[in-house]
């Protein structure tokens, strides 16, 4: 049985003043899959994510769940389920980690935040421990715990996850990548844009290259991983 459509995105173009960063990019998401999209530096995975989000104004199709979201606004968006964990993790840094938790929880109104934040520390042990320290001390690894589990407050259905693993050691990119597919098994549709192909296609279930604001290749993310011309390209031979 194939899975219902989550989010389909039709011929999306997004631009910054004269420069087109997106040219017409069509994905499909599938409700409970990890989707991801690759792509080099430049190649627009940012900006389809902020212009997914309504963060960016785009021209074309945005549908989630059969709805037209060109008309809805980020407040409508993040109301129906979709939040964004941006590249830069935007936490508050001289904020304690139970404090970042706690306001994850205000962006739905969520009024039984006290069982979602408990639901967050059985998901990251070491969220707990570290629970009263300021955000701003935290690991690379321990911040993106803490970013994605401010994003899980708000009990997202649909989560944009853009480049988690940036700027961390490979040992912590398994760690992270582990709790993004615990994530779907928990019901949570991811949308994964990753500069690091190998990882990212190996817990997918789809996978679109991005160039220059174009899909270059799609498929299922275990056909790409064995497609030659991409091994080549983007995951280093
Ligand atoms: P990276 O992995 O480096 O973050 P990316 O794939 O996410 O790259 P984007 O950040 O989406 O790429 O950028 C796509 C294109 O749009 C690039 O050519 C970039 O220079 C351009 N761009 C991005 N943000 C802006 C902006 N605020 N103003 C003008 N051009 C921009």
């Amino acid at each position: 049985m194939t899975a219902p459509t989550l989010l389909e995105v039709t011929d999306l173009h997004t631009r910054y003043g004269r420069v087109e960063a997106l040219s017409g990019v069509s994905l499909h998401v599938p409700d409970g899959h990890i989707v991801s999209v690759i792509g080099a530096n430049g190649a627009g995975k940012t900006t389809l994510m902020n212009s997914i989000m309504g963060l960016l104004p785009s021209q074309g199709g945005l549908t989630y769940r059969g709805e037209n979201l060109q008309n809805v606004s980020l407040e409508g968006r993040v109301a129906r389920g979709i939040c964004l964990v941006p590249e830069r993790r935007d936490l508050f840094a001289s904020m304690t980690v139970a404090d970042n938790l706690t306001l994850g929880a205000y962006s739905r109104r969520r009024s039984n935040w006290k069982a979602d934040l408990d639901d967050v520390y059985r998901r990251f042990p070491r969220l707990l421990e570290r629970r009263t320290q300021l955000a701003g001390t935290l690991s690379g690894g321990e911040q993106q715990m803490l970013a994605i589990g401010r994003a899980l407050m708000a009990r997202p259905t649909l989560l944009l996850l853009d480049e988690p693993s940036l700027g961390l050691a490979p040992l912590i990119v398994r760690d992270i990548l582990n709790i993004v597919r615990q994530l779907r098994s928990d019901g949570v549709t991811v949308l994964l844009v990753e500069q690091n192909a190998r990882a990212s296609l190996a817990i997918s279930d789809e996978a679109y290259v991005l160039e220059t604001g174009a899909v270059k290749m799609s498929g299922p993310a275990q056909d790409l991983a064995r497609n030659d011309e991409l091994t080549a390209s983007y995951l280093g031979g």
